[in-house]
């Protein structure tokens, strides 16, 4: 048996009637770009999210960078985040020719907060927290740092769609909440997508110029902006997933605690929840030292586990001249002991048992190697 680390096709054969009639439904309409599909889609997910307003835009990446210019920052100013993220968070702050800033992770992957305010300067400006892997970060200190030094904090939602901290869903919490609808996450397109989240008026009015030529109206140009648009038939196929995500985060989460259940004998680091925490399992992301050894146990028997993400982003080569010196000790430890299992919502009860059994035997061999 093999097992994929997603199976999209399996996905798409479960809502295919309905995605291809929503499709069709475009197609024969003819309208293409800011249609009623996008606003249909920015209405539900900021109803689902509980924000005011929400922005379609062609990317997560994009999200980021146009809350960062919609706020103003730019060049000369500080930017703090971590090193642990998908590369286009960084990649999005210098995009606006701001300066990244990366501060250390705690066990649980998400950004330190007791490291934020020693990395604080007069420069700095915003902070963008990561819910990695769909696990929501510490909302609550961060937001008290970034009130006491007039922050702005946008967070980085694009793995965590649904997940909640203290009960109140992740893109809440800061000025604006930033979602990648990329078809490798939790709620996908089947090409590039995304949206930014908010309930401030005056930032919203500024990204609905910024993603379309700054155009307040078909002729007339306010400002200077992008070309990043949401398009119609990536919404209509998003206004059909978006009703199946709560089933299909469900589904996650029960992966995610039979996982917990059934590994919590073993020596390994295991993604548990803490008390304030609901995390929606993007990822499910264990810690070992025997990782790269596990990672080929798992390959040799059909089993696609991966890494996320093998390289931190200070040790790329594309920030090599920022952050040559710069060490994040814990972002490094675990980036050599992570592992990702298939954790998605089109497993079955038999691929995770047999994971776990693999794992199982795995880790059990090389406890009899050391004992
Ligand atoms: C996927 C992702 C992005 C970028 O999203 P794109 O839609 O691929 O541009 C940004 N941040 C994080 C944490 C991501 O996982």
């Amino acid at each position: 048996m093999k097992i994929p680390y997603v199976d999209l096709g399996k996905e798409y054969e479960s809502i295919k009637e309905e995605i291809l009639d929503s499709i069709e439904s475009v197609l024969s309409k003819g309208g293409f770009i800011l249609g009623e599909e996008v606003q249909k889609f920015e209405n539900a997910i900021s109803r689902e999210v509980g924000t005011k307003f929400a922005v379609g835009v062609n990317s997560g990446t994009d999200a980021l960078i146009l809350t960062l210019r919609a706020c103003g920052i730019g060049k000369g100013d500080e930017v703090i985040t971590v090193a642990n993220s998908f590369i286009a968070t960084v990649a999005a702050i210098e995009m606006v020719q701001a300066t990244p800033v990366l501060v250390d992770v705690l066990e649980n992957q998400n950004i330190n907060y007791e490291l934020i305010e020693e990395n604080i300067t007069r420069k700095t400006k915003a902070i963008i927290p990561v819910h990695l892997g769909g696990r929501p970060a510490q909302m609550d200190k961060i937001n008290e740092i970034a009130d006491k030094y007039n922050l702005v904090v946008i967070e980085d939602c694009s793995q965590a769609i649904k997940a909640k901290f203290m009960s109140k869903n992740v893109g809440t919490f800061g000025l604006a909440g930033c979602f990648s609808l990329h078809p490798l996450k939790n709620l996908g397109a089947y090409g590039d997508a995304g949206v930014i989240v908010t309930s401030d008026k005056k930032l919203y009015e500024e990204l609905i110029l910024l993603r379309n030529h700054g155009l307040k109206n078909r002729n007339e140009c306010d400002l200077w902006g992008y070309n990043s648009r949401l398009d119609e038939i990536q919404a209509a196929i998003l206004n059909v997933k978006l009703k199946y995500l709560e089933k299909w985060t469900q589904h996650r989460r029960e992966n995610a605690r039979y996982y917990i259940d059934n590994l919590k004998e073993l020596p390994i680091v295991l993604p548990v929840e803490s008390e304030d925490e609901y995390a929606v399992y993007h990822a499910f992301v264990i810690q070992t030292s025997y990782r790269d050894e596990l990672q080929e146990h798992l390959l040799d028997k059909g089993i696609d586990a991966k890494v996320h993400y093998p390289i931190p982003i200070h040790q790329q080569d594309a920030a090599h001249k920022r952050f040559k010196s710069q060490s994040l000790p814990i972002t490094e430890k675990q980036t050599s002991q992570i592992l990702s299992l298939p954790v998605n919502p089109t497993l079955d009860k038999i691929h995770l048992d047999l994971i776990i059994a693999e794992i199982k035997k795995f880790i059990n061999c090389k406890l009899e190697v050391v004992k």
